[in-house]
């Protein structure tokens, strides 16, 4: 797992380079004394390793790093708009294949009869206008269920996170922020319910009678 994880300390763009550079000598002597490794395990023991391993198991960190940030006062820095902590939902690819898949994969059928197997993920992020650096929150896999023949979506995936309220825990009022995808009528409904505020883009295209609304309230002002 250390070894995994010393991946995003190198920033290599690939895991090949990851591993050459922590192959010449010293890059060893910092695979030991970062990560306490004495050998360098190939990528393919690296996956027989963790494919097991529910992510779940190490969600723990987050509420670990949120504890410290609160702490420290760090969080202190990213509050907005009448002491909001302003928290990013976006949805992001982060595995796709014609052949490798698995049984929680979500599928794209394609005209040409080959499929695409994939997997994504909703990171929640707090961000602040004035601040470089972002903070990650635990993620929401969209990936089907177990059990489930029906494919996952963002839309299920952020009722799932909005039910099983991570941020609830956090004492901080929180203002949810997303594009026009989250500006679904049982989503903000949910999202009151369980304490958030949000600002979510709402485009006409998705929001006709909206955007009538609007027009008539601008004509008769
Ligand atoms: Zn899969």
């Amino acid at each position: 797992m250390l070894a995994a994880f010393s991946v995003f300390f190198t920033q290599c763009p690939s895991f090949l380079e990851h591993q050459n550079l922590m192959k010449k000598k010293r890059g060893k002597d910092n695979a030991f004394s970062l990560f306490g490794l004495k050998k360098i395990p190939s990528d393919n023991q690296i996956r027989t390793l963790l494919d097991p391993i529910p992510a779940t198991r190490v969600l723990g960190s987050f509420k670990t790093v949120w504890k410290w940030l609160t702490e420290n006062k760090i969080l202190n820095h990213f509050k907005y708009l009448d002491e909001q902590i302003l928290l990013a939902l976006d949805g992001t690819e982060y595995y796709s294949s014609k052949k490798i898949n698995c049984p929680h994969c979500n599928c794209r059928h394609h005209r040409n009869g080959t499929t695409t197997y994939y997997h994504q993920v909703i990171t929640p992020v707090i961000v602040a206008p004035d601040q470089k650096q972002v903070i990650n929150l635990e993620p929401e896999f969209i990936r089907k269920q177990d059990g489930k023949t029906k494919q996952d979506c963002e839309n299920a995936a952020i009722k799932r996170w909005l039910l099983r309220n991570p941020a609830a825990e956090k004492n901080q009022e929180i203002t949810l922020l997303g594009d026009d995808l989250y500006s679904r009528q049982p989503i903000c409904e949910l999202a009151i319910e369980q304490g958030y505020n949000f600002i979510f883009v709402a485009l006409a295209s998705s929001h006709k009678s909206l955007y009538e609304w609007l027009e008539f309230l601008e004509k008769n002002r």
